[in-house]
């Protein structure tokens, strides 16, 4: 990189909403108007932050674009990136767009933000303060909320050294097809599934056997296939048929299907935090209305009563979560809310069961004289025959152990019900990728379609 060339990275959050537009939409628009004058240094980066913050959409999804370019460009390119998204971002009194522009490295201050971000509540004073000490151009429309995660994204570089990331690739659609019904045969993307497993995942909920691939409602978004690597993810497309036109398609580096947030979870119960701990179950699990079933738990590091909870989409995984009982122990992954009073609720997302407890129940002796089953002859009266009359005043109740079918181990609920950041078993099945390089394949995003 010579001299009269600039490092640029641009974080983007929030230029979406409940009612359609996409902030990777956004970004894949951006990346068409600017390709010409800069070079990308990495794909665009997905990041997804902590799921657990009730006012945001969907998935918490921010962007960040890294890129190299001649210095006399700078001001052009920020000043576009900003007016785009003043032009471009859903109107909508619960979207507030944000823009942060780094220029060179990105500082350790950001980095350290952009892991609370992933398991925390951060406050929009506190993305405010941190881009005026460091003197950061920024933009933003409404409270500033986007601000949070554009610095989120900036500062989650997903170094191959220290973190697992995988890809998504998006298509979108042509803006006459908005809203309409999607158009994609299930048929191919059943078979793109089984013929690239193991490297591309959560295409198919295992449990409903359906495709997953396909946002609903009025999203730009047509499908989105998500793999190990960009190639593959590519061929990935070539595979799944379409009865309508892809306008372009654009491969993100994500921390999607990594557990990310986990790594540095802790079992401290704040509100809208993402908890990773051990807990000591305390009552019988019950469904309660609608489906969801709960427990009490004891926090094994703090000795903290929690609601534990599993909630009605999660199917198998809620199955197993019944079967838990008293004294059982597991390792909870998940995310902290207040549901109803102010009981803190554990709200699973996965979990390990690191303890199976030996459970009893108490029943009488069998009779000495002729074997049959003796019942009680009151409170510690002993027990009585009534086949051959046989009383012991001091015969106790005798206690037997109760089959468990439960097993130690990892429960993760199915695809279709999990959140983007959870890794799903299929990911467990690939061997460590230690090694795992970026290599900015040559078509990672192409428009095919005015
Ligand atoms: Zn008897």
């Amino acid at each position: 990189m010579t001299k009269s060339f600039i490092q640029l990275h641009i974080g983007i959050d929030d230029t979406d909403s409940l009612s359609g537009n996409c902030t990777t939409y956004v970004a894949a628009k951006i990346i068409e108007h600017i390709a010409n004058f800069v070079n990308f240094s990495d794909y665009p980066r997905l990041i997804r932050n902590n799921p657990n913050i009730p006012w945001k959409t969907r998935g918490n999804g921010s962007i960040a674009l890294s890129l190299e370019t001649k210095k006399r460009y700078v001001e052009e390119i920020i000043s576009f990136i900003f007016n785009f998204i003043k032009n471009n971002h859903e109107q909508d009194i619960n979207t507030n767009p944000g823009c942060v522009i780094i220029e060179g490295e990105i500082p350790q201050c950001v980095k350290d933000f952009a892991k609370r971000a992933l398991i925390s509540n951060i406050k929009i004073d506190e993305a405010k303060r941190l881009i005026e000490e460091l003197k950061l151009k920024s933009f933003h429309i409404g409270n500033g909320r986007g601000l949070i995660g554009a610095l989120a994204a900036l500062g989650n570089e997903l170094k191959p050294s220290e973190d697992d990331f995988t890809y998504e690739l998006l298509t979108y659609r042509l803006k006459e097809n908005i809203g309409k019904k999607r158009l994609v045969s299930e048929e191919s993307i059943h078979l793109m599934d089984k013929k690239l497993s193991p490297f591309v995942f959560n295409n198919i909920d295992e449990e409903k056997n359906k495709s997953i691939i396909t946002p609903a409602g009025k999203d730009p978004v047509l499908y989105g296939i998500r793999g190990e690597d960009a190639n593959t993810l590519l061929e990935a497309m070539k595979m799944v048929k379409t009865f309508e036109e892809i306008e372009r398609y654009c491969i993100f580096r994500t921390n999607q299907g990594t557990d990310q947030h986990f790594k540095f979870a802790k079992s401290k119960i704040k509100k809208y935090s993402v908890f990773k701990g051990e807990i000591e179950v305390q009552t019988k699990p019950k469904t309660i209305l609608g489906g969801h079933v709960f427990f009490k738990g004891k926090v094994l590091d703090s000795n903290k009563i929690v609601d534990v909870a599993a909630f009605e989409p999660t199917k198998r995984f809620k199955l197993v979560v019944k079967q838990l009982l008293p004294n059982d122990r597991i390792v909870a992954f998940g995310g902290i809310q207040v549901f109803q009073g102010d009981t803190f609720t554990v709200q699973l997302e996965k979990m390990i069961v690191t303890h199976v407890s030996n459970q009893y129940k108490e029943i009488s002796p069998l009779c000495p004289q002729c074997g049959k089953r003796m019942t009680s002859a009151g409170f510690s009266k002993g027990h009585k025959c009534k086949k051959c009359g046989y009383k012991d005043r001091n015969s106790k109740k005798i206690r037997e152990p109760i089959p468990r079918q439960l097993s130690k181990g990892l429960y993760i609920p199915p695809a279709g019900s999990q959140r983007h950041l959870i890794k799903p078993n299929r990911r467990y099945e690939i061997d460590k990728k230690i090694d795992k390089k970026i290599i900015l394949i040559n078509n990672w995003w192409k428009k095919m379609k005015n």
